[in-house]
């Protein structure tokens, strides 16, 4: 229940005089005053709220004041409530309420001293808003810590994946390092030294992903920003991701903004940033696929898009895979040795810009689309001081 919701108070009179006269001692903008005539009328609003206080005549026909707070007394939901009986005289006082030891009870006698009531009443209204607001802490932290115990999980699991990752590279570079000193196969040396190469620079960049998300948590990452050219800027990302592209056979097409655009960014980060999303779309997309570049701008700032028709995400995953070490469940055949580690980085480069990445897909097997939104920078004024993105030429 929101900690701010107006506090339920019952309050139970036979004669509706009392009750209006009750009603009108307790009025405030923060209390919903739940009236009943009865005990009957009492018991069906109490099974319906969760009231901070019963204000219960002692003398009702039927059933009396004392017998509805025995009765509430013996029911788990309405156990604790706090009751204040209005007492009539002192014949009332008397009797024996055999219920005291379940929750706080208190007497008030009529007529009614306004101050009494009121002081009486705020002492359970208030504990009742601090038991309220304890219990949303109690759920905030049990979401908090659902959430650390979640993030541990997938920290033990990116440990056991990592582990399994690097032993299979590092034993074939033993193994080829092997073949190369013994010189037992001169002739496939050169094929040798090509496959080590190649998984030096994957476990090179595995470990430069890492580092660079650490050091961007840490807050240890400054952008090196300038004025580029959005052209170049993808067109090396274009270059970096090329033999990916065309290993898989893939085709590729580029759809520059007509005028050529300007922005201030750092030009190597955000080559990274798409080169990513291009070596992605080449990984997760069946060979012979087709993978689209395009970028526009206008005021409000830059958009690129990458999109392919490869393997697609499910919906349920779309937000998630930006956190880090996440991966589709059965993506894991496309994924070629990668961790779940490329796209948490590109995010948090990209809000390093003051960006914003999203990702659509059609779901599995209906290709994905990754859009950048760079918001435009301040500085990111040119010379005569026109717009921020500026047509080149
Ligand atoms: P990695 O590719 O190393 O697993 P990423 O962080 O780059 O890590 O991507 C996280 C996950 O998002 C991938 O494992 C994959 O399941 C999914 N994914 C990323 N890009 C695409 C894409 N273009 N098409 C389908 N799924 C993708």
């Amino acid at each position: 229940m929101a900690t701010n919701a107006p506090v339920p108070v019952l309050l139970v009179d036979d004669l509706s005089a009392n009750l209006l006269a009750l009603e009108g001692l307790l009025q405030r903008d923060d209390l919903v005053l739940l009236k009943a005539q009865s005990g009957e009328e009492a018991l069906e609003l109490l099974l319906q709220n969760d009231v901070a206080l019963a204000l219960l005549d002692v003398q009702m026909p039927g059933m009396d004041g004392f017998e509805l707070a025995e009765i509430m007394r013996g029911s788990e939901r309405t156990r604790h409530v706090p009751i204040i009986f209005v007492t009539a005289g002192s014949s009332d006082s008397q009797r024996q309420f055999r219920g005291y030891e379940a929750g706080a009870v208190d007497f008030i006698a009529k007529p009614i001293e306004p101050h009494v009531l009121r002081s009486k009443a705020n002492v359970f209204i208030d504990l009742y808003c601090q038991r309220r607001q304890i219990a949303a802490q109690r759920d905030e932290l049990a979401v908090s810590a659902a959430a650390l115990r979640e993030a541990d999980r997938a920290k033990d699991q990116f440990l056991a994946v990592l582990a399994h990752e690097l032993r299979n590279p590092v034993a074939a570079l033993m193994s080829g390092l092997d073949l190369l000193n013994r010189q037992r196969a001169p002739d496939q040396a050169e094929m040798i030294r090509g496959q080590m190469e190649r998984m030096l620079f994957h476990l090179a960049r595995l470990v430069e992903d890492l580092l660079d998300v650490s050091r961007i948590s840490e807050g240890k990452v400054s952008l090196k920003t300038g004025r580029i050219s959005l052209e170049d800027v993808l067109l090396s990302a274009v270059e970096g991701s090329r033999h990916n592209i065309d290993a898989a056979g893939h085709s590729l097409t580029v759809e520059m903004p007509e005028t050529p655009v300007w922005l201030e960014a750092d030009y190597t980060r955000l080559a990274q940033i798409v080169a990513n999303l291009l070596n992605n779309a080449a990984k997760y997309t069946p060979a012979g696929g087709e993978i689209g570049l395009s970028a526009s701008a206008d005021e409000a700032g830059v958009e690129i898009r990458v999109s392919d028709n490869g393997v697609g995400i499910p919906a349920d995953m779309q937000a998630r895979i930006f956190e880090i070490f996440t991966q589709v469940e059965n993506h894991r055949a496309h994924a070629q040795g990668g961790l779940g580690i490329g796209l948490a980085l590109v995010r948090r480069l990209v809000s390093l810009h003051g960006g914003s990445i999203s990702v659509t897909s059609g779901g599995q097997g209906k290709g994905s689309t990754f859009t950048v939104r760079l918001p435009v920078m301040q500085g990111q004024v040119d010379e005569i001081g026109a717009a921020p993105l500026v047509p080149k030429g």
